[in-house]
């Protein structure tokens, strides 16, 4: 079933994002870091000030979790109760449609801030296969900080964000997934000169302080 998407996909993307593309192709950031690190707080921050458009990787996943007609909610809400990475079929698929509706309402919003993407290699090739040509990657915001840090941050919030993931025994998990497959992206990207390191253990104006310097820098 998943083959079957991933196949409709690759035909599509050329004629629909080609078409919006020739209007402005999309200008990406990707915004990766730790589960907590401070990464949505950051893009709202970033969107109040900026032309960019939010989309976050886990936002997009919830809420086609909770799409009643959806065919993959059972298979997301156990992938993200279990902090495991979502195939990147879906995954690929709710940010392409969000970018698309964003550039389709306003030819204006093509700069983009994708959170939480790519966490994997999967998620790489994905982006890599799907994306190539069709929307640049500017550079990578990478909100650095300490596992006690994170896991913290996500307890504190999990006292009122009603999220199935914020708790201690799926936080182990999503350390780990985030230690082992996401790091390496990072590394890879960081490879290229296009990783942006911010310490985002102090304050949320300090870091954001830091965001706009370099927002600021790279036009
Ligand atoms: P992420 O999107 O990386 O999972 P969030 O932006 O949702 O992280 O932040 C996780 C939690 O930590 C939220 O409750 C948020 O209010 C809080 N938080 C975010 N940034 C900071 C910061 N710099 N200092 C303290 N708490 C923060
Ligand atoms: P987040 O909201 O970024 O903390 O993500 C919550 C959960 O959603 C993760 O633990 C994963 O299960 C899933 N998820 C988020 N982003 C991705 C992604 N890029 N690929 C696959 N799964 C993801």
């Amino acid at each position: 079933m998943i083959g079957r998407l991933f196949g409709n996909l690759s035909q599509k993307v050329p004629s629909l994002l080609y078409r919006v593309s020739l209007v402005m192709k999309p200008q990406v950031v990707f915004v990766l870091g730790g589960p907590g690190a401070g990464k949505g707080t950051q893009c709202s921050k970033i969107v109040e000030s900026y032309g960019y458009t939010h989309l976050s990787a886990g936002d997009l996943l919830r809420e086609e979790r909770a799409r009643e007609e959806s065919e993959f909610g059972q298979l997301i809400a156990n992938y993200i109760k279990e902090g495991k990475i979502v195939p990147v079929e879906i995954t690929i698929n709710l940010l392409r449609k969000a970018m698309e509706a964003t550039m389709k309402k306003n030819e204006n919003k093509f700069r983009f801030l994708i959170d939480g993407f790519p966490r994997n290699e999967d998620n790489l090739q994905g982006w890599n296969s799907v994306m190539d040509g069709k929307a640049d990657v500017k550079f990578v915001l990478f909100f650095d900080c300490s596992n006690e840090v994170c896991i913290n941050r996500c307890l504190e919030r999990g006292k009122s964000s009603g999220r199935t993931d914020d708790n201690r025994e799926s936080l182990e998990k999503r350390i780990q997934t985030y230690l082992q497959s996401t790091r390496p992206i990072i590394d890879l990207y960081e490879k290229q000169g296009k990783v942006h390191t911010i310490d985002a253990s102090r304050s949320v104006d300090e870091v954001f302080a830091d965001v706009k310097a370099i927002l600021d820098k790279e036009g």
